[in-house]
């Protein structure tokens, strides 16, 4: 599953997708003791300063 890290009322619109425009940055989350990629985390940047950030499921 992966996760998207959006801010809200940035002057562009986010897509809940690794190719949105601000070219989000992504962390694999993984379980230690089963050593499997359980998702991904991906983090929008803000093109202006965001006090508000949601998360949400995403492609
Ligand atoms: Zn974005």
């Amino acid at each position: 599953m992966n996760v998207h890290v959006m801010p809200l009322g940035d002057v562009v619109a986010h897509e809940g997708t690794p190719e949105c425009v601000c070219g989000p940055g992504d962390e694999v989350v993984q379980i230690n003791s089963a050593a499997a990629q359980v998702g991904m985390i991906f983090h929008h940047y803000a093109l202006q300063p965001c006090t508000e950030w949601e998360v949400f499921p995403g492609a």
